[in-house]
């Protein structure tokens, strides 16, 4: 095999290029995992995770500065001195909106796999068969039935905590136990439950942080700091899960530092043959060639669960 000839391309170290990694090279394929930006190292990369509100200039705050350099981050929570240099600099990478597109980028290993919210909800056949029902939009191919296995395939392997709960629209999950409501939330959820006899309810959060022990990660600690990276793993991201799981593989070429050009096409077999790319340190050109290429972006992540399901679904879930 060629030195720039693999298996597969993955472009993009996000949750989704980690995904695929994975996959990939635990079936055997040798892989090049492309990432445009820096590397960030398990544990030792997360600079900040164990810092304190004091130890911050403005105890993780954020400045007119930031709310005047970051116009786009600044529409949520993200924007704070805790973890700026996960985000992408706005003044440096500006895009044009022509209607609001919230778009928080992280450019670096792991993207925003490291400081997203977590929430891991699965869809049901109320959100599979509503486009049919509603006589909008495009059917979705496939039924709730189909995708079960994968939910639960993905929430073993990521750890996912939460409560099964029998309920319309909130399938059972293979969950870890949920971390424990306080004595308060105990007594508003059975108060709920009872003044609507089960028709609403209050149950917890499904989170893909740990709440047991999984191979080389440790249970969480209830620290509240998810969006600095985890030392302890206990949080899903590529760094903790799917990435020491490819490299166990053997399989694995990960390179940072390299920004996707363009995707070169055959015309002979009118498919995709490889990709070319720059290499931000040196600005030289690269090409790479495999059978795979799998472009991984995951922009869902921005908009959060009901907002994706709104896209996808054309309607809200509720
Ligand atoms: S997952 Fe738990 S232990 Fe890790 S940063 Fe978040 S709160 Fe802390």
């Amino acid at each position: 095999m060629a030195e720039n000839t693999y298996d597969a391309i993955v472009i993009g170290s996000g949750i989704s290029g980690g995904w695929a990694a994975k996959e990939l090279t635990e079936k055997g394929l040798k892989t090049i995992m492309l990432e445009r930006g820096r590397d960030i190292k398990h544990v030792e990369g997360y600079t900040n995770a164990n810092k304190n509100p004091w130890d911050f200039p403005h105890r993780g705050g954020r400045t007119q500065e930031m709310i005047k350099d970051y116009p786009v981050l600044k529409r949520d929570y993200p924007l704070n001195e805790t973890n700026l240099d996960y985000w992408v600099n706005e003044k440096e990478c500006p895009y044009t909106e022509t209607k609001r597109f919230d778009w928080y980028r992280g450019y670096h290993v792991g993207g925003r796999s490291l400081m997203w919210g977590r929430q891991s909800y699965r869809h049901s056949d109320i959100d599979f068969e509503a486009n049919l029902k509603d006589g909008i939009a495009v059917d979705w191919p496939i039924r709730y039935k189909d995708i079960d296995p994968w939910y639960s395939y993905a929430e073993k392997f990521a750890g996912i905590n939460g409560t099964n709960e029998d309920f319309p629209g909130y399938p059972h999950g293979d969950l870890m136990p949920a971390m424990p409501m306080n004595c308060v939330e105990k007594d508003v959820a059975k108060r709920v439950r009872d003044h609507y006899k089960n028709a609403r309810i209050v149950t917890n959060a499904r989170v893909a942080n740990i709440t047991q022990p999984l191979p080389g990660r440790t249970a969480c600690q209830y620290r509240n700091k998810c969006w600095l990276g985890c030392p302890f793993g206990a949080y899903f991201s590529t760094q903790s899960s799917t990435l020491p799981a490819a490299m166990k593989t053997g399989n694995l070429t990960l390179r940072p530092f390299s920004i996707v050009t363009k995707i070169i096409y055959d015309k002979d077999t009118k498919k995709a043959k490889g990709v070319e790319i720059i290499d931000a340190e040196t600005n030289k050109t690269y090409e790479y060639f495999a059978k795979v290429v799998f472009v991984c972006i995951c922009d869902e992540l921005n908009m959060g669960v009901d907002e994706f399901r709104y896209r996808c679904l054309g309607r809200r879930p509720w």
